[in-house]
């Protein structure tokens, strides 16, 4: 995906007002504008995580320069939603799913570890593509119910809710790449033109 030079970060959560000047051209002295760019069905890549597929994508962009932001707070909303996903699919997760989901809810390896009463070492490995150890079916469901509990208490509203408003549950392809489902693409768009149009009163 293209982006600017500097990753800025914007302060976009609830009401808070979030404003296109703030973002910086790729050339200096760019007069151009910047504005909301949707591109549809984009696969956006995730650190650790990989590849998702979005059916939108939301980004500010230069029309001039062609400088061209995510959308800080969208992608970490974004983030919550694939987490939920894994977490509710019936598939194993991955060394890389694991290893993302740990980072997400802030967890340490040591944190996890002990939860699975194994060796910090041991549990890097169930991580780590170059080993062949694996986390075990029933370590996975541990873990899922675990990290759904923290999902829980990230988000503020109890996740079944949160699976109403959102999700159709078998949102993950064949390749194991979660796909976003659009209603709740829709929804967060609906919540970035409501702070869009507050910005630009
Ligand atoms: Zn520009």
């Amino acid at each position: 995906m293209k982006s600017g030079k500097k990753k800025k970060l914007i302060q976009f959560k609830g009401s808070t007002k979030f404003n296109l000047n703030d973002y910086e051209h790729s050339e200096s002295g760019c007069k151009g504008r910047f504005g909301i760019e949707i591109q549809q069905n984009s696969v956006f890549n995730f650190d650790i995580l990989g590849p998702v597929r979005l059916p939108l994508l939301p980004l500010v962009s230069c029309e001039t320069c062609k400088a061209t932001y995510e959308l800080e707070d969208y992608m970490e909303t974004t983030e919550l939603f694939v987490s939920f996903l894994l977490l509710q699919n019936q598939k194993l997760l991955t060394k890389k799913q694991l290893k993302f989901l740990r980072v997400l809810f802030d967890k340490s390896q040591g944190d996890i570890a002990q939860l699975l009463r194994v060796d910090r070492s041991h549990y890097s490995k169930m991580e780590s593509e170059k080993t062949s150890v694996f986390m075990q079916p029933d370590q996975q469901v541990r873990v899922k119910i675990y990290y759904l509990h923290e999902l829980e208490e990230k988000i503020g509203i109890p996740k079944d809710v949160f699976a109403d408003v959102v999700v159709k549950i078998n949102a993950i392809d064949e390749s194991g790449m979660p796909v976003v489902d659009s209603d709740l693409l829709a929804k967060q768009m609906e919540s970035i033109n409501e702070n869009l149009r507050q910005a630009f009163r």
